[in-house]
């Protein structure tokens, strides 16, 4: 069908919660995407890191296509290698706990504040300034942005919300706190990296009052800032991160994982999700976790990400730049969702806009200088122009 087709369709039928560019997609192969008319872009935004190891990857592939025809659903009644194998290497490969499978991010978020509240009968999750944790209604009141919460008031309740300060996170926890939830890199707010200095502020004040700390890693995680999880960039141990986005190496699928601490929280009975953790999926995110937890690829991530990071600085219009590894950002003194619509259709580069004068940058992690190159030269054309 043309695009043309498909808009009217969107227009009769769909509800209208996206704003979409003019631009059908029909075919992806590493860093490049195609539209129906056969013209090549180049994806430096991974359907918001999800294709983290670019679009079709053959190992993931094959992985879902020998499951897929072989056994797509039974349920958590029963079991399925995929996993529990799966499982065993999320945990093996972070907090050595326990793993709760589900479908998204946001859901992650939903099955750690569960969590997190059934281990203190109770009590208050902290929160910090332009977090983004999801968006049903768990995670929402976990995302203190007036724009998304407002219209669906009444929110849960049992949210405090503070700048993410060292001093602030030291005396929001006390003997009521629940959890503290924090993205190590801010996403959606615009590739805002925590101070350290506020990381071990929380960690100190969570041992002192018995809280949870959970780490939000559904888009810092799974390669994306150089190491297979965020956190172990940091000087700080979570007791429990969620993941999501690139998990599934395009399918979805999310994940709750545990330190030992909280690993036995949950009972049978207690929380559950139909699809979650099913064979297909979970083949697919074994296959994207043996290939991301790689020592040469996350060398690459942190090596062609200073690179970038330094090289973006010197493009046009560019105030400031910010991120790790291959989770970028920028600030400019133009529009970004402007500059972002022009990348789009006159570069054939995709990127996206955070704020009214914010670029990110989320390329796949196997990307090659020359086409890192090429991006940024599209991205200087758009923000010339
Ligand atoms: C995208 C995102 C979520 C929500 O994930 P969904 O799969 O869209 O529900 C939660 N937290 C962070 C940090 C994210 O970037």
């Amino acid at each position: 069908m043309s695009l043309e087709e498909l808009q009217a369709i969107e227009r009769r039928s769909v509800v209208a919660s996206y704003a979409r560019f003019p631009v059908q997609f029909v075919r992806g192969q590493g860093a490049r995407l195609y539209d129906e008319e056969g013209n090549e872009y180049l994806d430096f935004l991974c359907g918001i890191g999800v294709t983290n190891l670019g679009h079709c990857h053959p190992r993931v592939v094959a992985a879902v296509r020998e499951q897929v025809g072989t056994l797509m659903h039974v349920s958590n009644l029963y079991y399925t290698e995929p996993a529990m194998r799966l499982a065993q290497r999320l945990s093996q490969s972070s907090l050595g706990g326990k793993v709760f499978f589900c479908n998204s991010g946001a859901e992650a978020n939903e099955a750690a504040i569960k969590l997190a509240r059934k281990a203190r009968g109770g009590g208050e999750i902290v929160v910090v300034h332009n977090a983004f944790h999801g968006r049903t209604y768990g995670a929402l009141s976990a995302t203190p942005q007036e724009s998304k919460q407002a219209p669906f008031a009444p929110l849960v309740p049992g949210f405090r919300v503070v700048p993410p300060e060292a001093g602030a996170l030291g005396e929001a926890v006390n003997e009521r706190t629940a959890a503290v939830l924090l993205e190590v890199i801010q996403g959606e707010s615009g590739v805002n990296v925590l101070t350290e200095e506020a990381l071990i502020a929380a960690r100190r004040a969570c041992d002192t009052h018995g809280a949870a700390l959970i780490f939000d890693e559904v888009q810092c995680g799974m390669g994306r800032t150089g190491a297979l999880w965020a956190y172990e960039q940091t000087g700080v141990a979570p007791d429990a991160i969620t993941a999501a986005k690139a998990l599934g190496g395009g399918l979805p699928i999310g994940a709750l994982i545990t330190g030992p601490r909280l690993a036995d929280v949950f009972a049978p009975g207690d929380h559950g999700s139909t699809f979650a953790g099913g064979p297909v999926v979970a083949s697919a995110a074994l296959a994207a976790l043996e290939l991301t937890d790689d020592p040469k690829l996350l060398a690459h991530v942190r090596e062609l990400g200073g690179w970038m990071l330094a090289e973006l600085a010197e493009l046009p219009h560019v105030l400031a730049v910010r991120g790790r590894g291959l989770m970028l950002a920028c600030e400019v003194d133009v529009s970004a969702p402007e500059v972002v619509r022009r990348a789009l259709l006159e570069q054939r580069l995709v990127v996206n806009a955070t704020g009214p004068t914010t670029i990110r940058l989320l390329p796949p992690l196997i990307v090659t200088e020359p086409d890192a190159r090429e991006a940024l030269r599209r991205l200087g054309e758009a923000l010339a122009a």
